[in-house]
């Protein structure tokens, strides 16, 4: 027994030697930290690589930890909680949340509503992602849908106000953006100049890799589990947000009840589109965008995004094919033939 442990030790040993050296002398000097922590309900990932890495990524998790305190609709102390449980008064708000609310509503307004925070009534009503999920029915959705509205939403400078009784506010369409975007804050304040921060699936890059080559993020083959990987993005100072179907659903009667919902009809937006990745530099617009553009479908969503700057989306349809938006065919590679690339993919004429 002994011996065995002995010899599987051995080998472990080695093999940790092989990779260290393989990773040459650069890897070597520079420090690496990492951590990983269920937070804003879901897996967030962290590395960095360089002299503060360890204190960049403590710092990181926490400052996560920070903004999920003041923007989680459960969390009792929560600026969101507060002002959902005290309709019709005016509720004080940190900063910091007043940002992300006022965000939230610039892109309700930019997305004639397609997204809008004050989903918060559906969301509770579907349950999707709980173990009570189910099909409601038809006059809870209408009760709701009166429920949803950001006209119900008003920001003063440090108040916010629910006008009408029964609207939540739900923040879990642009929140993780907004953390990666304070990551990065933290990541450059430390002279870090190569890491990553993955909140579950939302991720941003910093700089390169250490060896100087781009960070290679996969895009989640959106018919299989975490892990499956359909296309490559090579990305510096980039970040990749996907919305999907296949996040948090359930199914009832050989149907799909997934999360983002359509504020216009109560429902999981329909569309016949599997997932819309998000590929820019900044990602709590993205993170917006990519819930606003999953709701707006692919022609309408195509010409949302071919209208931005410096921001490109994949959309991958249930048959599987697959559009890039003209900025991204140099940057994407597809490496499973399941998926059609559609050509002259620019479907605004
Ligand atoms: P994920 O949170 O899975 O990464 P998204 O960024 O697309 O995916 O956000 C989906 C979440 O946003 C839902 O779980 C819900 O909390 C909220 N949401 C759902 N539909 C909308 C919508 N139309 N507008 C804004 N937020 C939405
Ligand atoms: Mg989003």
């Amino acid at each position: 027994m002994f011996k065995n442990k002995k010899i599987i030790l051995l080998v472990i040993l080695s093999i940790f030697l092989l990779i260290l050296t393989a990773c040459g002398n650069d890897a070597e000097e520079m420090p690496q930290a990492e951590d990983n922590a269920f937070l804003m309900d879901t897996l967030v990932q962290m590395r960095a690589h360089g002299e503060n890495a360890e204190i960049a990524v403590e710092e990181s998790m926490e400052r996560i930890r920070e903004i999920e305190n003041l923007m989680s609709k459960t969390i009792e102390t929560s600026d969101i909680y507060k002002l959902n449980n005290n309709p019709e008064s005016e509720i004080e708000i940190d900063p910091e949340s007043m940002e992300v609310l006022k965000k939230a509503v610039e892109y309700a307004e930019m997305t004639d509503g397609g997204f809008d925070p004050t989903i918060g009534a559906l969301v509770e009503l579907w349950g999707i992602g709980t173990r009570d999920a189910a099909v409601p029915d038809e006059s809870d959705i209408e009760e709701a849908l009166a429920n949803t509205g950001y006209q119900y939403l008003e920001l003063q400078d440090n108040t916010a106000e629910i006008t009408n009784p029964g609207v939540k506010i739900d923040l879990g369409g642009i929140a993780k953006g907004y953390a990666a975007e304070e990551v990065k804050k933290i990541v450059q304040k430390h002279k870090i100049e190569h890491a990553f921060v993955n909140l579950g699936g939302n991720v941003l890059v910093i700089g390169d890799k250490v060896d100087g080559s781009p960070w290679k993020i996969g895009i989640q083959d959106p018919r299989k589990g975490r892990g499956n990987v359909m296309a490559i993005v090579e990305a510096v100072d980039l970040t990749i947000v996907t919305s999907g179907n296949y996040e948090r659903y359930f199914e009832e009667d050989g149907e799909l009840y997934h999360h983002i919902l359509d504020p216009k009809t109560g429902y999981p937006a329909e569309n016949n589109l599997l997932s819309v990745s998000i590929i820019s530099e900044n990602s709590f617009d993205a993170d917006a965008l990519s819930t606003a553009v999953y709701v707006m479908g692919l022609e309408r969503g195509m010409e949302f995004i071919e209208d931005l700057d410096d921001v490109n989306a994949m959309f991958i349809t249930e048959n599987l094919d697959v559009y890039l938006s003209s900025g991204l065919n140099e940057l994407v590679n597809i490496n499973d033939s399941d998926f059609n690339l559609i050509e002259g993919e620019n479907l605004v004429n």
